[in-house]
């Protein structure tokens, strides 16, 4: 088949580490995770057995941890990274990335809502020379009209604004070659929007149309607040068009206000001063402050940003290891 290696090539991806990588983040996935392992290691083996499974206890609350010690006594190649407490999904990747030993490294939810069968075809993507193979949704099933209406506008307006582009109905879900990965590596930054992240650092890309599918078990763990913080973080980390608009903003406040004043001083030269102007003055000022809050608070979020990355905090600690040195 045409996603099966030759003996040579096997041979060759062994020499440095195992072929495939999957990096699987898990946050209260307990009942997920036998049925994910199942379904993963039966499409691993048609390819290759020489396979790991990169899985980030991201500070679970329910059973996760004990399933995966369990998957790993049954399975050496589960390995696990069990961090010290919930640091989110994107520092669960970029561990899972710091680990990932695979001449290809896979990145993949845990509760199944991307197909594992997909690997075939991106591995035979990979094998035609694309370094990397971006699974996107043709379908969102499970989801509300609002989430997909909030994240059509998402992705819009966050190609509008910035350099890079980032492909619409896009998640994590994607095969990227080591050469890609060693250059993610380099990437440092404590606000790691990893979409913006893995387009930013180019190599040859391809698309691989597939239908997400409903979650397994459990629900999700995002929230509104949270996709809004999320959204918030895209920009911020990858544009500066929000601090542009507070100066054209302001610079467009000042010119009218400008202007009225003439208006004001030329009225009254002619007619006089008659104390009336209380509606105009609290208009002005209502207005005038509200433009301050809201630049000030733009700029705000981009010093709050900058604070944190001067901290230099490592991104996240690890509690404790399993089948990694
Ligand atoms: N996840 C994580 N840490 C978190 C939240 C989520 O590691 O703080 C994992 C979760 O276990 C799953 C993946 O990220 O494997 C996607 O999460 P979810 O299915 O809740 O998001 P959705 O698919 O609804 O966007
Ligand atoms: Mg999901």
């Amino acid at each position: 088949m045409d996603f099966e290696l030759s003996k040579e090539e096997t041979r060759e991806i062994t020499k440095t580490g195992c072929f495939i990588s999957i990096i699987a983040p898990a946050y209260n996935e307990y009942e997920n995770l036998n049925f994910f392992y199942q379904r993963m290691k039966t499409v691993l083996n048609e390819i290759t057995e020489n396979w790991e499974i990169v899985f980030i206890n991201d500070g679970s609350k329910d059973e996760t941890l004990k399933e995966l010690i369990r998957l790993n006594s049954i399975d050496e190649r589960n390995k696990i990274i069990d961090f010290s407490r919930n640091f989110g999904k994107e520092i669960a990747l970029t561990a899972g990335l710091d680990y990932a030993s695979g001449q290809v490294i896979i990145p993949i939810d845990t509760d199944l809502q991307d197909p594992p069968e997909l690997i075939y075809e991106m591995i035979k993507l990979w094998k035609e020379g694309n370094d990397v193979v971006y699974a996107t949704r043709t379908k969102r099933e499970g989801e509300t009209f609002i989430k997909k209406i909030t994240a059509h506008l998402f992705y819009d307006f966050i190609n509008k604004m910035t350099k890079i582009s980032i492909p619409k109905n896009t998640g994590d879900y994607r095969l990227m070659d080591r050469k890609v990965l060693d250059s993610l590596k380099q990437l440092k930054e404590t606000h790691r929007f990893m979409k913006g992240l893995f387009s930013w650092v180019g190599y040859k890309q391809i698309s691989l149309p597939y239908v997400r599918e409903p979650r397994y078990a459990g629900t999700t763990k995002f929230n509104y607040w949270k996709l809004w913080n999320f959204a918030i973080e895209g920009i911020t980390s990858f544009s500066i068009v929000p601090l542009q608009f507070a100066t054209y903003l302001g610079f467009f406040v000042f010119v009218t206000s400008f202007i009225y004043a003439i208006i004001i001083i030329t009225k009254t030269i002619i007619f006089g001063s008659d104390v009336k102007g209380y509606p105009s003055m609290m208009v002005t000022l209502l207005f005038m402050g509200g433009v301050q809050l809201i630049t000030v608070g733009v700029i705000g979020e981009y010093v709050g940003r900058i604070y944190n990355e001067v901290k230099q905090r490592p991104l996240y600690i690890v509690n404790r290891k399993y089948g990694i040195k």
